[in-house]
């Protein structure tokens, strides 16, 4: 694919992914075109050298992989992570709000959005709801109201004045909740909410138990500037970094490379990683360790496999934004369309070291991708990312590298269409090396 196709493919498994349910609804169907199978952790594993399979665990987080024709303890894994949650709102237990002839839904902050961009967008809601069957089983579904349903308008200047001089703050319990309807008879609010989502996903109002709904925005992802070289939607941070995963692994030579090559895409990043199927819990561990001994490979050929192994940690960077020069590194401005970035951090929030950053720059060159290397300004703290809590947990050498990208955890995010070509390009060379670490 072109560097233009992959962007329109990114466009659109970002506008089908509402919520990182649907995103790895999304990344399943794709697989399976490539004749990935389902493997259930509940069932017996039989794998076959060669074989593609994949695993889901709680509905938004997926682990596939290739079982490599090459043995394990020679090749060792090689490991793709990312996430598939993005900072926003998620909506209450008992969220509706009927006061002032107004109905709101109320919201909880996942993450840490910025706030602001939420206000006067046309917002909708997506995620999962669990019911009862006729049968008396817990079931769930997911669910995504694609036209626009909520909003925050911001309030007039005129009564805040200063808006310009001071930036919007709103009060996250008060200043938050979403408008959806006029008032409904009095009665009617306490049941509004299942009927609302009945409407929507066929559920008999009664049965709906339990949600977990995110609040999304409906606009559609596009192609902007004068060459049409960069693109904005909501959730590049990170769905952008799952779809060049996908895509990298999706290659006639990484797939014909016979390594045990693996992309793990986590939920609840943005909230630190520890849960039931988090980046900081047991998942990737469990299934890396059910691979080697469903191929009845030995338990010290496992740990000597580890120890081979390598781990890529994608997520996005912070592009050079020159309205606020003073937010940067003076040394490290990366900068959109100069391809993917190195990011460093002698804290270890980055999980990168000389050699696996040395090994990544490796690849990139081997495949004539340009590279960049970040460090966050010394006086701002740094975030962080998943690699270096898989690195911890399973011991293996990971470099924490992502694409540069503006405005990270606005609702409406942008980046450059060459680095995403550039890091599907420079993964699947990671994919398909044969020389062992
Ligand atoms: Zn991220």
């Amino acid at each position: 694919m072109t560097a233009q196709q992959q962007i329109n493919d990114l466009l659109k498994f970002i506008d089908n992914s509402p919520s990182p349910y649907h995103a790895v609804q999304n990344v399943k169907k794709k697989l399976e075109g490539f004749g990935f199978t389902d493997l259930d952790e509940k069932q017996k594993w039989a794998l076959a050298a060669g074989g593609r399979y994949y695993v889901i665990r709680d509905g938004s987080s997926i682990i596939f992989f290739v079982a490599g024709v090459n043995p394990l303890e020679n090749t060792g894994y090689k490991i793709l992570g990312a996430h598939t949650d993005s900072p926003g709102l998620k909506i209450k237990p008992n969220p509706v709000n009927n006061s002032d002839d107004l109905l709101r839904l109320g919201v909880e902050v996942y993450g840490g959005p910025i706030l602001a961009t939420f206000t006067d967008r046309d917002l909708s809601l997506a995620g999962r709801i669990s019911y009862k069957t006729s049968a008396g089983k817990i079931a769930s579904q997911l669910v995504h109201f694609e036209q626009a349903l909520l909003r925050l308008p911001n309030l007039a200047i005129h009564m805040n004045r200063k808006v310009n001089e001071d930036g919007l703050k709103l009060n996250k319990q008060n200043e938050l909740p979403l408008m959806i309807s006029t008032m409904v008879e009095k009665q009617l609010s306490s049941s509004y909410f299942c009927q609302l989502l009945e409407q929507q996903s066929g559920i008999k109002a009664d049965k709906i138990l339990s949600w977990e709904l995110n609040v999304y925005d409906t606009q559609k992802g596009v192609l902007w500037g004068d060459q049409q070289q960069f693109y904005a939607n909501s959730q590049l941070d990170n769905l952008a970094s799952c779809h060049a995963g996908l895509q990298a692994m999706l290659n006639d030579q990484v797939l014909a490379s016979g390594n045990t090559v693996l992309g793990a895409f986590f939920d609840h990043e943005e909230i630190g990683s520890e849960s039931i199927k988090g980046a900081d819990g047991s998942f990737l561990a469990d299934i890396v360790q059910r691979i080697a001994f469903s191929m009845n490979v030995e338990k010290e050929d496992y740990q000597r496999a580890l120890a081979k192994s390598f781990m890529i940690s994608a997520d996005m960077a912070h592009a050079y934004q020159p309205n606020f020069p003073s937010a940067y590194e003076p040394e490290h401005k990366v900068m959109v369309n100069k391809g993917p970035v190195i990011k460093v951090n002698a804290n270890q929030r980055y999980s990168t070291e000389s050699i696996s950053e040395a090994m990544f720059i490796d690849w990139c060159e081997q495949v004539d991708v340009p590279y960049q290397k970040y460090s966050h300004r010394t006086d701002i703290p740094c975030g962080s990312t998943i690699g270096p809590m898989t690195s911890a947990k399973l011991g293996v050498r990971t470099v924490d590298i992502g694409n540069p990208m503006w405005a990270m955890h606005s609702i409406r995010e942008s980046a450059g269409v060459e680095d995403h070509f550039y890091l599907i390009k420079v993964l699947s060379c990671f994919f398909a090396d044969n020389n062992a670490f």
